[in-house]
């Protein structure tokens, strides 16, 4: 089978993740491509193959035969997002020439809106009918990774021990859950969880969360003069003072941001909730810092008391912990370049799996899957990415083998 057709297969599960659930995995539909997957790599040759109690799928490609290599985890996620349906998806196959594709429903894919298609012009591209997302994000990872695990014993290609995992619930943050990184047992890992063919990442925010209480005094308005605190205005008078600059709609790249996510409140009480992102763990700090700064001085000027915060971290960028690792990064390098494709990192302006993973302990830098738009209608993946992955992938495990 082609990873093309795997893909397809993949794409006919509808598997959204849900955040607001509580079970695990969150939608019992996932469940469903797990069982597929494990009866998959089974039927491969895969050992050891098992599904855990969150769905997740987590199998071994034993090492061939008198070669020496460290262990490698290969992961993807079965889920999609619930930002767009992801049920009975009707993809197609049209090869770009500079014109507009009509996707359906209304729905337009053109170079206006999204100006790097000029580069994929001649290229063929699996596409939406405009209702729903496609998931490439990430059954391409899943079906790049598989078709990796069916080349190198099809082919007879030396390779080390792999771990091959498949995990739910990523889109909800919830992709580790289940794992033990200990049980795992791998020397190093790479999720293929990224966008376009030949980009890599190893860079990615640190996180926190913050929620603001502000008490305030509640009194009928006409007899409130010099007692009424009144909750709202003083949350608003916090928020002032927080840097206005320093928000996702006003940065990129490298820049870090405090963000407003949600707000509520009246007179006696309001609440207000924030991410804090940034690359740079000093000016994380920093942004961390601000945030308690302006509850210090809202208690200073209302008095101790009249605002709480609870703050926490939740994922720290893994590339403190990747760098001292450079041989990974250089391994993505020469495994495209090997295939013929231009290999170039990006920063993640967002976490990822396997920055929960590096920071457990299992360094883990992001592969493309070659897909784009993910999370939307416009959606789509280059019929060539998902041919060319598998093979990158191969170079990869390969590249492990110790002579
Ligand atoms: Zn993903």
């Amino acid at each position: 089978m082609t990873s093309k057709e795997r893909f397809y297969r993949y794409i006919a599960y509808s598997t959204a993740s849900a955040e607001d659930s509580e079970t695990s995995p969150s939608t019992a539909r996932q469940l469903e491509l797990s069982k597929a997957l494990h009866e998959e790599m089974e039927a491969l040759g895969l050992r050891d193959v098992k599904t855990d109690a969150c769905g997740n799928v987590i199998g071994t490609l034993p090492a061939s035969e008198g070669v020496k290599a460290p262990v490698v985890a290969f992961i993807a996620h079965v889920d999609t997002s619930s930002a767009a349906s992801g049920e009975n998806v009707k993809a197609r196959e049209v090869v770009f020439d500079g014109a507009d594709i009509e996707l359906g429903h209304g729905e337009v894919l053109s170079e206006k809106q999204f100006p790097f298609l000029k580069d994929l012009r001649g290229k063929t591209l699996i596409v939406t009918d405009g209702s729903t997302l496609l998931g490439a994000d990430d059954k391409a990872g899943v079906a790049e990774i598989m078709t990796m695990c069916d080349i190198l014993i099809a082919e007879n290609i030396p390779h080390g021990e792999l771990r091959i995992v498949f995990t739910t619930d990523e889109e909800v943050g919830r992709g580790i859950e289940g794992l033990d990184v200990k049980e795992l047992a791998c020397d190093w890992g790479y999720t293929v969880d990224g966008g376009a063919l030949g980009s890599y990442e190893y860079e990615n925010f640190n996180a926190a969360s913050a929620k603001v209480t502000v008490h305030g005094v509640g009194i009928h308005p006409g007899s409130a003069k010099d007692i009424m605190k009144n909750a709202s205005t003083i949350a608003m008078e916090l928020h002032g003072m927080l840097p206005e600059s320093q928000v996702p709609e006003k940065t990129d790249g490298y820049q870090g941001f405090i963000h407003l996510t949600g707000m509520k409140g009246d007179v006696v009480e309001a609440s207000l909730h924030y991410i804090i992102r940034d690359h740079d763990r000093e000016l994380f700090e920093e942004k961390k810092n601000r945030m308690l700064g302006a509850v210090r001085m809202i208690n200073l000027i209302h008095g101790e008391g009249t605002a709480e915060l609870e703050m926490a971290d939740t994922y720290y960028n893994m590339k403190e912990k990747v760098l001292p690792h450079r041989h990974l990064i250089d391994r993505i390098e020469a495994a495209f370049t090997a295939c013929g494709v231009k290999p170039y990192a990006e920063a993640i302006r967002g976490g990822t799996d396997g920055a929960m993973l590096t920071w457990e302990g299992l360094p883990c830098p992001n592969l493309s899957t070659g897909g784009y738009n993910f999370h939307g209608v416009h959606e789509f993946i280059p019929t060539d990415a998902l041919e060319t992955m598998p093979k990158v992938l191969v170079k990869l495990s390969a590249g492990f083998v110790e002579n």
